[in-house]
């Protein structure tokens, strides 16, 4: 039931578009009406739900993030990524969208944003649908 899509980002901090793979899924799973589960097991990368259609929505996430939470600050874990940890904590890791007629019931503006914090790495998201099949 669970399916895992990759991620491969490219720069340390980056906001990637998901949604056509998750809707990939939906598809793929038969369901038509129920519950899209999408969870990141990482600790420095989550998943938002925000605008896909003017890209300075992204620009000022991730320049405010930033400003909120510098890279270097008065942190003690010994890896040095801290600002990643927390940045990935406030956008949380895991999203719930509805699947309605066996597509992702989005809001028109909506898209599902995997938030790469500690790049570039490859991650994986894990998708799980659950519901009515008919
Ligand atoms: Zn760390």
């Amino acid at each position: 039931m669970w399916k895992t899509i990759s991620v491969t980002t490219g720069t340390r901090v980056q906001f990637v578009d998901i949604t056509a793979q998750v809707g990939a899924e939906v598809a793929k799973s038969g369901v038509k009406n129920g519950i899209c589960y999408v969870f990141v097991p990482h600790t420095t990368a989550g998943v938002t739900i925000n605008e896909n259609a003017d890209p300075d929505v992204v620009r000022d996430l991730t320049t405010t993030l930033a400003r909120i939470v510098p890279e270097h600050g008065d942190y003690h874990h010994s890896e040095g990524n801290s600002d990643a940890h927390l940045k990935a904590s406030f956008m949380g890791f895991h999203a719930a969208v509805p699947v309605i007629d066996g597509r992702l019931a989005l809001g028109t503006w909506q898209g599902i944003y995997f938030c790469e914090f500690d790049g570039p790495r490859r991650r994986h998201v894990k998708v799980g649908v659950m519901g009515e099949k008919e």
